[in-house]
């Protein structure tokens, strides 16, 4: 399965092409139909490219993605609307892993001045669900390096937000 975290173009241009190579099918969160019907919410537009997926699955918060084969590998979807409407991480706590796209980064955080971002809303996404998984947490981003949890919680721009 392709799983988008989000329906920015430099997420999932290639996403249509790959479905068809592999005949796989792609998932994100439910509200991603907004990102994908329009060109202009999913930036393609602005780089001339007019990208459009038409084959999706969409998936409400907290859908469990399992590999077929061997469902002990698995992730969880978690909403994390602000840099999109449509954001999500997909988290394994038995690897310690989230990839959380372009809500957070090493040392800094997503952009919210894109159709549906919202800054307010991306601070508490981010506080409330990502910075409350176990600190040893890596995070993969969609354009740092790997961080923790642990590193990102003492970012100062965080504490008004943290309780
Ligand atoms: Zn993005």
């Amino acid at each position: 399965k392709i799983l988008l975290t989000h329906g920015h173009f430099d997420h999932m241009g290639a996403a249509a092409q790959i479905q068809d190579a592999l005949s796989i099918p792609i998932c994100m969160h439910e509200r991603g139909r907004e990102y994908t019907e329009n060109p202009r919410w999913n930036l393609s537009e602005g780089c001339g490219l007019y990208i459009k997926l038409d084959d999706v699955s969409y998936l409400p918060d907290g859908s469990r993605i399992a590999l077929e084969r061997n469902p002990v590998f698995s992730l969880t979807m978690h909403y994390v609307p602000g840099h999109t409407t449509d954001s999500v991480f997909y988290y394994s706590a038995k690897d310690n892993v989230a990839f959380v796209g372009d809500s957070i980064f090493k040392n800094s955080f997503g952009l919210t001045h894109f159709p549906g971002g919202d800054e307010q809303t991306l601070m508490q996404s981010i506080t409330q669900r990502i910075l409350k998984l176990p600190q040893e947490t890596v995070l993969l981003s969609g354009h740092t390096e790997p961080t923790t949890v642990g590193a990102e919680r003492e970012r100062s721009w965080y504490a008004p937000f943290l309780n």
